[in-house]
């Protein structure tokens, strides 16, 4: 299929707003793809050459794209950088640019996108001595055979701005409208998705194999599942009502989340909730279940803690230094780890996380051996609820946030934030209010002190149904001077001109300045009220900015639903 077509699209997108049009316009064109370019079209509807959980990176420096432009159109490097610069979108550069090309650079042949896939995943690979060159001229290959309007989408596409406010539960529901005609039949493929996280495959097996083939999709090593996430309740005498009997208590970390993967070949993956591949990051941990967890094959999953001398544990802060590139090996010695293991979903061929919770224990406790730097989480199994209360108190005064009730016949609900597990924090224990994983999607100027940096942020919950983000606070308590001076730099990246497709504001809340939903803060508020106001119809009181969520995608934010729900129990 020629880019060309993708790129018609990629046009209409840019200019709607409505989450309903952008559905119809993709379901309309998938309908038309050939089946064997369904899974590159997913993708690259979301601007991706792959799923997320690859982790590909295409290593291009800005200097490079800008050479490969300059190679493609005839123009000097000097040129094209300064209408980069001018523009604010290196797209936009490359589409004037090549629109001036002389007469006598014709184009190479055309664009096909399974052309652009392989150039993109070839750029990917090439490493080494003279990296960036051979890297530069695949790219300005790929620029030769463009149009100015493909270069413009290619290049965006490079660079990781390829911005259609087009989210992936929005490809999921035109994937559905387009192959099944119905757009119910989403959940099924989000059932798939969840077990199954890459748009391309779910595509894929769509087109082929229909929705039985979806109905079929498996665990596999090696590729992530989504995470399964608690859900919360008023009071611990509700615990006997949602889970009726013995429960397992287990404590509740304040750590990062990680799904640890081990294939036949011995080799280990580490993937973090937002699926992204980790593993360069923790060398110590891998070393760690290597030595401590006894199975050919597996899937576990648990929480890893920052830990002092005497193995307490040190704030998610903390732990958030050893996510870096560099010097990693310095800072696995200054800040040792701990995975406090809780779930086993796969052991040696056979699928585990449908399985009772019971079971799965049963068979994780047979392939762990307690070591250094691996540990079985903190358990106990009872109805007694004075003995639940006595334990998360312990789990209190061991530095710990707080418990998790587990369903002992419950499965492992990918994705979902289920009733087979609930959470119990200190914060609801003494009535602090509750905490909220909220999206940033604009800011205000700050006045007075504040004058010069941002005042307040608006923050927003995710609406799953609709793949939308409505606000519900504004925040401006709990920004340390210090934090004030980070946060244009660390919201620079997702800064946008206009309010984004997704993002839904009331114009009493109009920002300042808006951004894409990309960055999630953790929030403690007092309380929800009714709110005219904000586009979710309720707003919390008293937010208070407690640290980034960087472990959290927008989507894996508190959702408008889980926020409507608390409002209503109180
Ligand atoms: P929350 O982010 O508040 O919704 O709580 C869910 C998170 O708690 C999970 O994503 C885990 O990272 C974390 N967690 C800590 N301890 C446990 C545990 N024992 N079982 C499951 N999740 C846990």
């Amino acid at each position: 299929m020629q880019f060309k077509l993708l790129v018609d699209v990629y046009e209409q997108l840019e200019k709607i707003s409505s989450g309903n049009t952008m559905r119809e316009i993709l379901a309309n064109f998938f309908k038309t793809v050939p089946k064997e370019d369904i899974s590159i079209v997913a993708h690259l509807t979301l601007g991706q050459i792959d799923s997320q959980y690859e982790g590909i990176v295409l290593g291009l420096a800005e200097k490079s794209i800008i050479k490969a432009i300059a190679l493609a159109s005839g123009q000097s490097e000097t040129k094209v950088k300064e209408l980069v610069q001018k523009k604010g979108d290196a797209g936009l550069a490359a589409e004037e640019v090549l629109h001036k090309k002389p007469r006598t650079l014709v184009p190479v042949g055309t664009l096909t996108i399974h052309l652009l896939y392989e150039t993109l995943h070839k750029i990917a690979q090439t490493s080494g001595s003279g990296a960036q060159e051979k890297k530069t001229s695949l790219l300005a290959s790929l620029l030769q055979k463009a149009s100015p309007l493909e270069a413009k989408y290619l290049t965006r596409i490079v660079l990781g701005t390829l911005r259609m406010g087009v989210g992936e539960m929005t490809v999921l529901d035109a994937l559905a409208l387009a192959y099944t005609g119905e757009k119910k039949n989403k959940e099924i493929l989000e059932t798939a998705y969840n077990i199954c996280p890459d748009v391309g495959e779910i595509a894929k097996t769509l087109a082929h194999k229909g929705l039985k083939g979806l109905e079929k999709i498996e665990i596999h090593v090696g590729r992530p599942i989504k995470m399964m996430l608690a859900q919360r309740i008023e009071s611990l005498d509700e615990l006997t009502k949602k889970m009726p009997g013995k429960v397992a208590v287990e404590g509740k970390y304040d750590g990062e989340r990680v799904q640890a993967h081990k294939d036949t070949t011995g080799k280990i993956t580490l993937f973090s909730r937002r699926l992204d591949t980790i593993t360069a990051q923790f060398p110590d941990l891998v070393k760690h279940l290597e030595k401590h967890v006894k199975a050919k094959e597996y899937v576990i999953e648990g929480e890893i803690l920052a830990i002092d001398k005497k193995g307490r544990p040190l704030p998610f802060q903390t732990l958030m230094q050893r996510r870096r590139k560099y010097d990693v090996e310095q800072y696995a010695k200054d800040i040792p780890i701990q995975l406090k293991i809780f779930e086993l979903l796969y052991l040696d061929g056979k699928a585990q996380f449908q399985e009772p919770y019971e079971k799965r224990l049963a068979q994780l406790q047979k392939i762990l051996r307690e070591g250094e730097g691996v540990m079985p989480a903190d358990r106990l199994i009872t109805d007694d609820l004075e003995k639940i209360d006595r334990f998360f108190h312990e789990m209190l005064d061991q530095g710990y946030e707080g418990i998790m009730l587990k369903s002992l016949s419950g499965e492992y609900q990918a994705g979902t934030r289920g009733w087979n597990w609930i959470k119990w924090k200190k914060e609801y224990a003494k009535d602090l209010g509750d905490t909220f994983d909220l999206v940033v999607v604009g800011a205000y100027h700050g006045r007075g002190k504040r004058s010069g940096m941002y005042g307040a942020l608006l923050c927003a919950a995710y609406n799953r149904e609709n793949d939308s983000f409505e606000t519900v606070c504004k925040l401006g308590t709990g920004l340390t001077d210090e934090l004030l001076e980070e946060l244009p730099k660390k919201l620079a990246k997702y800064k946008v001109g206009q309010k984004p497709a997704r993002v839904h504001v009331s114009r009493e809340m109009e920002p300042d300045v808006w951004f894409e939903p990309k960055i999630v803060v953790e929030v403690l508020a007092a309380e929800i009220t009714k709110s005219p106001h904000h586009t979710l119809g309720l707003a919390l009181r008293f937010p208070r900015f407690l640290h980034f969520r960087d472990d959290k995608t927008a989507e894996q934010a508190t959702t408008t639903k889980e926020i409507k729900e608390m409002k209503n129990k109180k």
